[in-house]
């Protein structure tokens, strides 16, 4: 018997899987405390670890009966220093720091940056940014393969921690030889959704569209200005995006975060494609058991601002409190969602629905389920389109998406407000209502005399056709 776990939210929750939290167990309590859709970092671990992870996440997939979405993040053309002894290492400002091409592992006078294209671009007084800007180097004098620099803001270095030189255009292709092995990899295993890290023209994502082949769908990041200058173009190529906030506020000033996120996100909700908001939302709960004030403020603000859904980082990747970090993001986002405020912010920033069928159904959902006070807009999708523009609409009441399409199911699971439940393929009118409110009974989306506002297209089973909208009473023998 499998359990019926329901969400009591619209935004999702995006948890990382990593050292600190890669056993069936701990993964198990993820999904439970919240976690919808599991990131693997490919910035980190072998693709053994990775096959090991996902086979995890799918076991317990399978135990808790619900789908989950797994996203491959591609680690793109980041620059980052290589080892240290030891792990690490403590620089002092003001002291020197050197970085060339030698692979023996870092130390407190200098590191690997194994990367000849970053050295030939280098100026005197060019600064390098590592770990998110945490440190800042100043480049003193540089040949082909090192640079000498002074430490402007000092701090602790760790392995493998990301390089950005904000002031200089880095000669870089969008995949690197590794993304391309990695996501052939990734593919293969099945993962639902591929980040594109450092995404910076439009081309970029075409180009990795033509090698994903639709057996994935493709969630472009964020990080750079140029990216910015492109946005709708690089939306309409994606199937989501994500505001990459760490690398975006190291590359733009910090504080032009904000209203980058709140011009994502409004940009995603105007042509109805999930963004995810990422990084640091959380950031303390490495360490701590609580979070801060400020960082329980973030999470609400992405929230109210509409995102589809908010991701975890390091907190669940390496953290000492991961299970803890997902259920206060849970608890923030059913908070906020109970707020007036934000239904009303939800109201007044809805959509006005397109000129097409399926566009006229979905507002005609909202706006029923909202009259009749019915328990959720039921969804048969087989592409899942149908189901993401019933989720523009922002509904008040969950939005189930039935699908006979297990991946479907399963890459929905990162969008606003869904229910993702997979079901064989409709056959008839009848069999529209009775499966419509079995599933919903059964999964404890509706009760018994509640209603269900359903949504399909005839003929059935062909993508694109929604063309019914059907009111229906949940009985008890459905
Ligand atoms: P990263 O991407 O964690 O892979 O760098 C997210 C970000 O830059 O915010
Ligand atoms: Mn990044």
């Amino acid at each position: 018997m499998v359990e019926r776990m329901r969400r009591y939210r619209n935004a999702k929750i995006l948890a990382t899987l990593g050292p600190a939290s890669s056993t069936p167990a701990t993964i198990e309590a993820l999904c439970r405390a919240g976690a919808d859709v599991f990131r693997f970092n490919f910035s980190h671990g072998s693709h053994e670890d990775h096959r090991e992870r996902y086979q995890m996440v799918r076991q317990v997939e399978e135990k808790l009966g619900r789908p989950i979405a797994v996203l491959m993040d591609l680690q793109g053309p980041k620059l980052r220093v290589d080892r240290f002894e030891g792990g690490k290492a403590l620089l002092k400002a003001g002291q020197q720091f050197r970085l060339d091409m030698d692979q023996t592992p870092g130390t407190e006078e200098r590191a690997p940056l194994l990367h000849p294209e970053v050295y030939s671009a280098l100026r005197t007084g060019t600064e390098l940014l590592l770990d998110d800007g945490k440190i800042r180097l100043r480049v003193e004098s540089h040949g082909p393969d090192y640079a000498e620099t002074v430490v402007v803001t000092g701090g602790v270095l760790s392995d493998r921690k990301g390089l950005n030189v904000p002031e200089v255009v880095l000669p870089i292709s969008a995949l690197t030889e590794k993304d391309r092995k990695d996501l052939e990899f990734g593919l293969e295993l099945g993962v639902d959704w591929v980040a594109l890290s450092f995404v910076q023209r439009p081309e970029d994502v075409a180009e990795a569209r033509k090698l994903v082949q639709g057996k994935a769908a493709i969630i472009s990041k964020l990080e750079k200005p140029a990216a910015i200058d492109k946005l709708n173009e690089i939306i309409e190529l994606s199937d989501a995006v994500m505001v990459a906030r760490g690398d975006l506020g190291v590359e733009a000033p910090p504080e032009t975060v904000p209203i980058l996120q709140k011009r994502i996100i409004g940009a995603c909700r105007h042509v109805g494609k999930p963004v995810v908001v990422a990084t640091q939302m959380l950031e303390s709960m490495i360490q701590h058991p609580a979070p801060t004030r400020a960082e329980a403020s973030d999470v609400a603000t992405a929230v109210y601002d509409g995102t589809d859904a908010v991701m975890l980082s390091a907190e669940t990747a390496a953290g000492a409190y991961p299970v803890e970090a997902v259920s206060i993001m849970d608890k923030i986002i059913q908070r906020v969602e109970s707020d007036d405020t934000y239904r009303m912010i939800m109201q007044a920033g809805r959509e006005a629905p397109e000129n097409t069928a399926a566009d006229a159904i979905s507002a005609a959902a909202r706006q029923v389920a909202q009259t009749l006070k019915a328990a959720a807009v039921v969804t048969f999708t087989s592409s899942g389109s149908t189901t993401l523009r019933a989720a523009r609409e922002r509904p008040m009441v969950p939005v189930v998406c039935l699908t006979a399409d297990t991946r479907v199911a399963r890459r929905l699971m990162l969008a606003w407000g869904t229910h993702c439940t997979v079901t064989s393929e409709l056959t008839s009118f009848g069999e529209m209502v009775e499966k419509a409110c079995r599933i919903s009974l059964d999964e404890e989306i509706a009760k018994v005399g509640e209603r269900l506002v359903i949504t399909a297209g005839v003929p059935f089973g062909t993508p694109g056709t929604t063309n019914i909208l059907r009111i229906a009473w949940v009985e008890e023998f459905c």
